[in-house]
C-alpha cells in the first residue's frame, strides 16, 4: 500500500468542507445505510455513466439508454453493453433505472405513435435486460383530449402487450405519477389501481412516486398529514409495496399548479422540513432515492446530494 492509501484513510474521517474538493469522496460513508442516486446523463458511452455515478458517490442510478428526445436510431453496441456489465461488477451500483424517452406515448391515440412507442419500450426492455439493469421507469402517458378511460384502456392493451413480448425478462416495470399537466395520466393513484387491474400478469409491475409531481398534482406532501394522506391512498389503491423507486425531486411551483417543474432539495415548495419527512419516512427510507435535480451550475449534483446527506437520519 502505498501513499495515497494513507490519505484515503485521514480523509475518510476528516469533516468534508462545503464546496471542496472532498466533496466527492467517499460519498458513500456518509449513508451507507441509504440507497441514494441521480439521474446520470452523459453524452459518452453507456457504461460511462456507472463511472460518473461512483465519483458522486451514488450506489443506485437512473440513466437513459439513448437520446430521451429521439426515436430509436440504432441499437446500443453489445461491446458497450458487455462493458457496462463488468464495470458494475466492480461498482454494484444497484438497482440500475432505465428511463425510457420521453417520446414513447403508451397511451396515444394516434395508431402510428401508438405502435411505435410499444416497439421501441419493447427493445428498451431488451437492452436494460442485456445491460442487467433492474427497471424500466415510464411516464403514463397521455390520452391526448381524447377520454381519460380511453387513454387507460389503451395502456392496458399496451402494457399487456409489452409484458407478453418480454415474458421471461425479469426488468420490471414501473409507472411514474405524474404532475397532471396536459393530458397526462397518472396524477392520482387510482389510475395505477386501474392500470394494473386490467394488467394479465402484474408481477413485474410497480410504481415509481415523484415527489415534485405529487406536490405540482396536489398533493400536499410539504406536511406532515399530507404525506401520511398520499401514502394511506396509495396503501389502498395498489399496496405500498409496489412502490419500487422514489424520484426525490423539490417541486418549482404552488401546491396543485400542476406544471412539472423541479427544484433543488429543499429550495422549493416541499422544503427542507417536508424534505427531512420523505426521506427518513419509516415507510419510504430503505426505498432508493434517485434525484433528478436540475443540472444549472457547477457543484448543483454534489450540493443536492449532501443536502439529502445532511437530512437522513
Ligand atoms: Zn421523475
Ligand atoms: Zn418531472
Amino acid at each position: 500500500m502505498g501513499h495515497s492509501s494513507l490519505a484515503m484513510v485521514f480523509f475518510v474521517f476528516a469533516e468534508p468542507e462545503e464546496n471542496s474538493v472532498f466533496d466527492n469522496w467517499h460519498g458513500l460513508e456518509y449513508n451507507p445505510n441509504m440507497l441514494l442516486g441521480m439521474h446520470i446523463s452523459g453524452a459518452g458511452k453507456i457504461y460511462q455513466t456507472l463511472d460518473l455515478a461512483h465519483e458522486l458517490g451514488c450506489n443506485t442510478m437512473q440513466i437513459f439508454s439513448r437520446s430521451p428526445q429521439r426515436w430509436r436510431d440504432a441499437d446500443l453496441d453489445p461491446r458497450d453493453i458487455e462493458e457496462f456489465r463488468s464495470r458494475n461488477a466492480k461498482l454494484k451500483i444497484s438497482p440500475v433505472f432505465i428511463h425510457v424517452p420521453y417520446l414513447i406515448n403508451l397511451a396515444s391515440p394516434d395508431p402510428k405513435l401508438y405502435k411505435a412507442s410499444i416497439k421501441a419500450y419493447i427493445e428498451d426492455i431488451g437492452e436494460a435486460g442485456a445491460m442487467q439493469a433492474d427497471y424500466i421507469v415510464t411516464h403514463m402517458g397521455s390520452h391526448k383530449d381524447t377520454s381519460e378511460e380511453a387513454g387507460i384502456e389503451r395502456l392496458i392493451k399496451a402494457l399487456n402487450s409489452i409484458i407478453e413480448q418480454t415474458k421471461g425478462s425479469s426488468v420490471g416495470i414501473l409507472l411514474e405519477n405524474t404532475s397532471g399537466s396536459g393530458s397526462w395520466l397518472g396524477y392520482k393513484f387510482s389510475h395505477h389501481r386501474e392500470i394494473i387491474a386490467g394488467l394479465k400478469h402484474k408481477e413485474r409491475v410497480g410504481l415509481c412516486i415523484d415527489t415534485a409531481h405529487a406536490y405540482l398534482a396536489g398533493y400536499d406532501i410539504a406536511s406532515k398529514n399530507g404525506l401520511e394522506a398520499m401514502l394511506e391512498e396509495i396503501d389502498r389503491e395498489v399496496g405500498l409495496r409496489l412502490i419500487k423507486l422514489i424520484h426525490l425531486n423539490d417541486a418549482c411551483g404552488r401546491l396543485g399548479s400542476l406544471h412539472d417543474r423541479h427544484d433543488h432539495i429543499g429550495k422549493g415548495s416541499i422544503g427542507l422540513a417536508g424534505m427531512r419527512r420523505i426521506i427518513n419516512h419509516p415507510k419510504l427510507r430503505d426505498l432508493p432515492f434517485i434525484l433528478e435535480t436540475p443540472k444549472k451550475k457547477e457543484g448543483d449534483e454534489t450540493r443536492n446530494l449532501k443536502a439529502v446527506r445532511k437530512l437522513r437520519k
